[in-house]
């Protein structure tokens, strides 16, 4: 059987980090079979469906690197689909027109609730040859009275479910429009998914489901119902508990991959390895191996792991990220190269890539002022004339690289007899306005040559007045 599997979101919100667990692992395990990864918009209700929704959804996919291989199919766009099936379902007996009206409805479930049943529809269209004049019927499916339903759903086992607790399902609206289980079965069946995983407040949809894909004839997929994830408070993952939108972790400085990383372990576990990388996780992935209990968000090991992809990522990984970032701040670096340097010099004193944008802003702009309490603790006329001379030995090296300065500088401090860090602190509040930067030499280096001496003088000629 050829693996095909979706992610199927409704826009009527952002994609947050529940909806990208569910992409993952449907992607996951297509790109582990050598399968088909389908992304299919479920947008019929039109009311709460918004197009910055859509937007924000593909964004948040192609951010996290999760490509599609089929689509975006839009659901609203195959209504004429529905249809057709209806009058299959209909012409093959598995369908029925209802014509009850909204206050028949009404009264029915009043009864049934008055007579501590549990409120359903009861079936009294369902032999009824006839039609009511003026009246625009509903269509239901003819769910099997009899027998059960089961569902052998790979995370939480057999499931079973009777036929006489499901009723008639409503599949097109009396305004014609096609309801949200009919939309998924017609879909799943023209779409031969073969593997459907998705959250776990979809398994009671299931039975019905099933019964649909069976009466058109179609193979059932296979059911993976992936269990929710909570917040740490054990409470269901909301905004309170920093669920945004994907989107807004690549503003926070994430790191797709980390994420991912941290999203797979969210329920799913090899060993005890927690760091893998995306060719790791799709080479070991296995849906069977979804643990069914609900997994709790923790966004400090969310930031560990961030950390742990920016370490020991090539160096040339995260300059588009940097650049994205420090882009944000308003900082237009186009120097590949430097920017790598940053990152090298950078990333062991950064959780995050904005983070380390922040940290690396004074690469890209001179300082406007000098952190005043560290001019009190490292400046003094008499410091002022040594960064002066030191600066101008800086400008006669012919090699402008991390060592050589480290050797003007280290060799100027020891003949003036000064620990190195009398010197260094005052040229790094020069240069970068505080007292925070990576070692001087290589601050120094990746400035380049001419912001040095500039920079350096600048301080000087301010500091002496
Ligand atoms: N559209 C549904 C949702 O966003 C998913 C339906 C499905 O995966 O079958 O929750």
């Amino acid at each position: 059987m050829s693996v095909r599997t979706r992610f199927a979101p409704s826009p009527t919100g952002f994609l947050h980090i529940g909806g990208l667990r569910t992409a993952l692992f449907s992607w996951l395990y297509a790109r582990g079979h050598a399968g088909k990864f389908i992304l299919r918009i479920e947008d019929t209700d039109l009311e709460r469906s918004t197009e910055a929704a859509i937007q924000q959804i593909l964004d948040g996919l192609e951010w996290a690197g999760l490509e599609h291989d089929e689509g975006p199919f839009f659901q609203t766009k195959r209504f004429d689909r529905y249809q057709e099936v209806v009058e299959y379902l209909l012409a093959q007996g598995h369908a029925y027109r209802c014509y009850c009206t909204k206050e028949e409805l009404e009264q029915m479930r009043a009864e049934q609730v008055a007579r501590g049943e549990k409120p359903r529809y009861d079936g009294r269209w369902r032999d009824r040859c006839d039609s009511l004049p003026g009246v625009a019927p509903a269509i239901r499916f003819k769910n099997p009275q009899e027998g059960e339903v089961i569902v052998h759903d790979v995370v939480h086992g057999r499931v079973l479910f009777q036929n006489s607790e499901l009723d008639d399902l409503i599949i097109a609206r009396s305004d014609g429009s096609p309801t949200y289980n009919f939309c998924v079965v017609v879909d799943d069946m023209d779409m031969q998914i073969s593997h459907v995983i998705r959250g776990d407040d979809h398994l009671n949809n299931t039975p019905r489901q099933m019964n649909m894909l069976r009466a058109l004839g179609a193979k059932v997929p296979v059911y993976a119902h992936l269990p929710m994830i909570l917040g740490s408070d054990g409470a269901k993952l909301s905004k309170r508990h920093g669920a945004v939108s994907v989107l807004q972790y690549r503003d926070e400085g994430f790191l797709p991959e980390a994420l991912l990383n941290y999203l797979v372990r969210l329920g799913w576990s090899h060993g005890d390895q927690e760091i893998f990388s995306t060719e790791e996780m799709i080479r070991l992935f296995d849906i069977a191996d979804v643990n069914k209990s609900a997994a709790a968000f923790n966004g400090e090991k969310l930031a560990w792991l961030n950390q742990q992809h920016m370490m020991h990522a090539p160096a040339a990984r995260l300059v588009a990220p940097l650049r994205w970032q420090l882009e944000r701040n308003g900082v237009d670096a186009h120097d590949d190269a430097q920017l790598e340097q940053i990152v090298v010099a950078q990333r062991e004193r950064a959780k995050t890539i904005k983070e380390m944008a922040a940290n690396s802003l004074f690469f890209f702009r001179p300082p406007e002022s000098y952190d005043t309490k560290a001019l009190a603790k490292h400046v003094t006329p008499a410091v002022s004339v040594l960064v002066a001379a030191v600066t101008e030995e800086l400008a006669m090296l012919s090699d402008w690289t991390a060592p050589a300065i480290h050797a003007v500088v280290s060799g100027f401090a020891a003949r003036e007899n000064l620990a190195l860090g009398k010197l260094a602190q005052p040229i790094r509040l020069a240069v970068c306005g505080g007292t925070v930067s990576p070692p001087i030499d290589a601050t120094l280096a990746i400035l380049g040559r001419g912001q040095t001496l500039a920079r350096l003088a600048a301080a000087v000629a301010v500091w002496l007045g």
